[in-house]
């Protein structure tokens, strides 16, 4: 098939603005008229360090990050971070409190999906604190196993003085994400519950949310971090946004026996390098600014908002409709639902494969749900257009028509 022909719906990585991926392939022949592409050229020249400097100001801005925050440029995906976080929060905590054991020293976690799930138990696995899970959507769904819903506020059980509270904005396996709305809204997150504490140490997990609406309380968050290859660019590249009191001496912090964290891990290193403590993901991170150099000449973080909430509204308006008809089910709770991952299921598995096969005939493209839970999720990251998602909705509703009578 051509690439015109075809929608991609997938999950991350995903798809990318096509102008975008023109202008990339030029600067991996020649990058910037040095007559070296771009995975080529030393990441110590001054061409390079002008796009780190260019990147980072792309997302400062975007995002308004305030100086009390850096950016920093990181490898090893999301995943990475579930370990970073916790060892350079434990090291913080240590400085802060060293009379503490690790039984008293206390990690928060907001678990809602697959991801907070999975990097909870990475938390308990490296050890050096214990695990608090504030909240669990399991517990407050229907069958008492289903990430299906945002808990509510009542339910949230923070610590007092925690080494870190974690959460993730959109669960991208679930579809289950914090409502963009006044934080008083029963499925925003709480971040009134905070305000007891003196600079909570808040860790967001934004992989799958990054660039898509603006981050509600940016700047009373400790850590934001977020892979690059869902609305930002290719795999390889993490961004992350810390607060300077994150960056800790964390050899300081092993002479008082928290766990000695690996210095490429170490938020500090990053910083005191301008992300240049070791070779960064450069190709990465080239993509990265012009993706997010296209989405500025296009108006914007707050454009982009608008126009993410449009598509998903016509595409849950339609699947709603089949609700209705009863060939569809949608998995998250009304007021839970994600922008970015769409997570349904059909009345049967075989209308679930039928509309699988269908729509790939079609050249809408990587629509099966996660392994996990099966179903169908369609992601309608930055690149998916307004006219993509209006061929996707026709699609569901000539669907729609003919399996109802
Ligand atoms: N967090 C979220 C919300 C994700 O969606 C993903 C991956 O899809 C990850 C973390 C893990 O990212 P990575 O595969 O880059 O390690």
């Amino acid at each position: 098939m051509e690439r015109s022909q075809v929608i991609n719906f997938g999950p991350g990585p995903s798809a990318l603005p096509e102008s975008v991926l023109e202008e990339a392939t030029k600067g991996l022949i020649n990058y910037n008229g040095t007559g070296i592409g771009i995975t080529e050229i030393s990441h110590r020249s001054k061409d390079f360090a002008a796009l780190t400097a260019k990147l980072e100001e792309l997302v400062r801005t975007q995002l308004e990050v305030p100086s009390t925050h850096v950016v920093l440029f990181a490898q090893g995906g999301g995943s990475a971070q579930f370990s970073s976080v916790v060892l350079n929060m434990l090291a913080r905590h240590r400085l802060l409190h060293p009379e503490l054991s690790d039984e008293q020293r206390v990690m928060d976690y907001v678990v809602t999906g697959s991801w907070t799930k999975k990097a909870a138990e990475e938390a308990r696995r490296l050890g050096g604190g214990r695990v608090n899970v504030v909240a669990d959507s399991r517990e407050h769904s229907a069958d008492g196993k289903s990430f299906d819903n945002i808990p509510p506020h009542e339910a949230f059980k923070l610590s007092p003085d925690p080494a870190l509270i974690y959460y993730c904005d959109n669960e991208t396996v679930d579809g289950v994400q914090f409502a963009y709305a006044a934080e008083d809204s029963p499925t925003a997150f709480p971040f009134h519950l905070l305000k007891n504490q003196t600079l909570p140490p808040l860790v967001g997990d934004y992989s799958s949310s990054f660039m898509s609406r603006p981050i509600p309380h940016l700047a009373d968050h400790a850590i934001i971090f977020a892979g690059a290859q869902k609305n930002i660019g290719p795999a390889g590249l993490t961004i992350l946004i810390v607060r300077n009191d994150c960056l800790v001496d964390v050899d300081a912090a092993a002479k008082l026996g928290a766990t000695p964290v690996p210095l490429t891990m170490a938020y500090k290193t990053l910083a005191d390098s301008t992300s240049l403590y070791n070779t960064p993901p450069m190709f990465s991170m080239y993509v990265s600014a012009l993706v997010l150099e296209n989405m500025k000449n296009r108006g914007g973080l707050n454009t982009f908002e608008a126009m993410n909430r449009r598509k998903q509204e016509k595409v849950y308006a339609a699947l709603k409709d089949g609700e209705g008809k009863g060939v569809f089910r949608l998995r998250v709770r009304d007021g839970s639902r994600s922008w970015m991952n769409v997570v349904f299921r059909g009345a049967t598995e075989d209308i679930e494969k039928e509309f699988l096969a269908s729509g790939e005939s079609q050249g809408l493209k990587a629509m099966k749900g996660h392994r996990s839970i099966g179903g169908i999720r369609i992601s309608l990251y930055n690149a998916i257009t307004e006219e993509q998602v209006d061929r996707l909705v026709a699609f569901i509703r000539e669907f729609l028509a003919q399996h109802t009578t």
